[in-house]
């Protein structure tokens, strides 16, 4: 192969690659349509890069026009997708204005006035343009991560790229009259290594901003259960300790209810498993209900529960686990018949000095059971006697747990 050649496939070569995996990616996630408009803008540079080596047989002015159709239509995609990925809407107006005026321009100057020099201007500004428009949507979003930086960075360096190196290709070296020797000016050349560069650069900030949502994605999946929406038991005892934490400086009232639904497994074998599914995820919907956004809230496993509350003594706590089991106990429940009610049981503890979740969660535990044993469909709070100054040496030993 001679070098040239080499050289003028070496850009599509690169084009094509990206589109291929950007196309591969939105394949696996089709939600994320921007991957799709992605390998749609590496498509089409690869197309305007091969048109411009290769004249089709309409023509070399109109194979021209085409490669020129093919970038615009490369830049308006890439532009659309990273303002759609970062929760835009693209101003599609704007950008699709900006490419048409370069397509409208480029055409008076191959068709009409015929003018290399001004067919690279028009085009390139027109690009240029874009780039900005690009820049200043993301710059005017409310929260920015590293990668939407770097995004933010790539577009102002390409309005650069754009705006200002043709300029200066052509201060320098230029104008060009004629195709002859276009190929490899300065201009070109530096056209097609910044192109190299870009679309790798571009390529690596979108396959990091995937990988960065998958791994959130997969960290919340692997917190949360899925049955309920509520955290699994992980998830709840990582954020129930930090929450813990938090609140241990400052000595604020923390209280934990575990509730566990009442003769559930009879629930399951009169009813059958999918009702008992149903129950669950009920109970947990009046639970997030209840709880709002400041508590945390998770199932354990099988039919057990536990809510943490900030800023909540005993009363408050009991208060709150009395207002979801009246509730639930009060509706018919999908699926099943409508004379059947579903109940459950409570079990309270408010962290008394430094408790840990473990402890906390015992003495819940211990409410809880004394809540089955008292009959069911109840809430139960255990009593903590904190000791005295003298006896903090021996804090576990002393404490006194009573339930009522
Ligand atoms: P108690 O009032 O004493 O809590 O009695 P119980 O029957 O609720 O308690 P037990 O621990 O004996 O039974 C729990 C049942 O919960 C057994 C199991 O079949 C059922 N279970 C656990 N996980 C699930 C689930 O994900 N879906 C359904 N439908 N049932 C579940
Ligand atoms: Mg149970
Ligand atoms: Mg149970």
């Amino acid at each position: 192969m001679d070098d040239k050649l080499f050289i003028a496939l070496l850009n599509p070569a690169i084009a094509l690659t990206l589109a291929a995996a950007f196309f591969l990616l939105w394949l696996y996630r089709r939600q994320r349509f921007h991957l799709a408009m992605v390998a749609v803008a590496y498509g089409g540079s690869a197309v305007g890069f091969l048109l411009q080596y290769f004249v089709l047989p309409v023509g070399l002015p109109v194979s021209r026009l085409l490669s020129c159709l093919s970038f615009t239509i490369a830049v308006f995609a890439l532009a659309g997708a990273i303002i759609a990925r970062c929760g835009r809407q693209p101003p599609w107006g704007q950008i699709g204005l900006l490419g048409a005026g370069g397509i409208a321009a480029f055409s008076w100057f191959m068709f009409v006035e015929p003018d290399l020099t001004w067919r690279v201007f028009a085009i390139n500004f027109a690009f240029g343009g874009i780039s900005l428009v690009v820049a200043a949507e993301l710059r005017s979003l409310p929260e920015r991560g590293a990668v939407k930086n770097m995004m933010i960075a790539l577009a102002l360096l390409s309005a650069v790229n754009f705006l200002v190196r043709p300029v200066l290709a052509m201060a320098l070296y230029g104008p060009y009259d004629s195709y002859d020797g276009f190929y490899t000016s300065f201009y070109w050349t530096t056209a097609v290594l910044s192109h190299a560069v870009f679309s790798l650069l571009i390529a690596l900030s979108l396959f990091t901003d995937e990988a960065l949502a998958m791994m959130h994605k997969l960290r919340s999946e692997s917190l949360t259960d899925p049955l309920s929406g509520l955290l699994n038991r992980r998830g709840f005892e990582t954020r129930a300790s930090a929450l813990l934490e938090m609140c241990a400086p400052s000595r604020l009232p923390v209280s934990l209810v575990v509730a566990d639904l009442d003769r559930f497994k009879a629930l399951n074998d009169r009813h059958g498993h999918a009702a008992g599914d149903r129950v669950i995820a009920e109970f947990a919907a009046r639970l997030r209900t209840a709880a709002g956004t400041r508590a945390i809230a998770g199932r354990l496993g099988g039919e057990e529960f536990a809510v943490l509350l900030p800023m909540a003594d005993p009363a408050a706590a009991r208060l709150f686990a009395e207002a979801v089991r009246t509730v639930f106990s009060a509706e018919a429940i999908d699926g099943l018949p409508p004379e059947v009610r579903a109940t459950a049981s409570f079990g309270i503890a408010s962290r008394s000095g430094a408790e840990s979740l473990a402890e906390l969660m015992d003495r819940a535990d211990e409410a809880l059971y004394h809540a089955k044993r008292g009959g069911r469909d109840g809430v139960r709070v255990s009593y903590q006697h904190t000791p005295g100054p003298a006896a903090s040496g021996v804090f576990l030993h002393t404490l006194g747990t009573g339930t009522r």
